[in-house]
C-alpha cells in the first residue's frame, strides 16, 4: 500500500515535513533551503520570520542621509568633524578647491593667521556644506590628499628656508 498524503488521500505521498512529519504529496510539499516542509509549516515559518524582521530596531533601517552641498541645512556628520589639517596649512589655496570662500579672508595680511585656525576647525563643516560630496569616506580621503600636500609645502618652504640660512 503506497504512503498517502496527510492533506490529500487520494494523493501518493512524496516526502515527509521535517517539522511536523506529515507526509506531503507533490502539490502540498514546500522546500525551504533544501529541506521538505508541508504548507502549514511553511507558512508559519515564513510569518515568524517576517515578524522578526518587522520588529528590528528602526536606527539600523533607516541610514544616515546625505546632505552635503546643500549649505545651511546639511547634516554635517560624526564622522567629518574635527580639526582640518588641510584647510590650516593651505588656507586659501584649499578654501578655493572646497568652494569655501570665505576662507580667502585668510590672504588679509596678519588676519590670515587667524584665518588658518578658523579654517583648522570650521573647514571641516564648511566644505561638507558648500560642495557634494559622494560619502563621508569620499569627503574623508579627499581632505587627506590636502593635509598630505600641506604637510608637503610646509616641508619644502622649510627645507628652502634652511638652505637659504645656510647659504647666508
Ligand atoms: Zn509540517
Ligand atoms: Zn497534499
Amino acid at each position: 500500500m503506497a504512503m498517502r498524503c496527510a492533506y490529500h488521500p487520494e494523493s501518493d505521498a512524496v516526502g515527509a515535513c521535517v517539522r511536523c512529519g506529515r507526509l506531503v504529496c507533490a502539490e502540498c510539499k514546500v522546500e525551504l533551503q533544501g529541506k521538505i516542509y508541508c504548507n502549514t509549516c511553511a507558512e508559519e515559518i515564513l510569518l515568524d520570520k517576517a515578524k522578526r524582521e518587522v520588529s528590528k530596531p528602526v536606527a539600523a533601517i533607516i541610514t544616515e542621509e546625505n546632505t552635503s552641498g546643500q549649505g545651511k541645512v546639511a547634516v554635517i556628520p560624526q564622522e567629518i568633524r574635527g580639526w582640518n589639517w588641510g584647510a590650516f596649512l593651505l588656507n586659501w589655496i584649499w578654501s578655493i578647491g572646497n568652494n569655501v570662500w570665505i576662507g580667502l579672508l585668510a590672504l588679509i595680511p596678519y588676519a590670515g593667521v587667524i584665518m588658518a585656525i578658523v579654517l583648522g576647525v570650521k573647514g571641516s563643516e564648511w566644505a561638507w556644506r558648500s560642495k557634494r560630496w559622494d560619502s563621508t569616506e569620499h569627503f574623508r580621503r579627499t581632505q587627506r590628499t590636502w593635509a598630505y600636500w600641506g604637510a608637503g609645502v610646509i616641508g619644502l618652504i622649510v627645507v628652502i628656508a634652511i638652505i637659504a640660512g645656510l647659504a647666508d
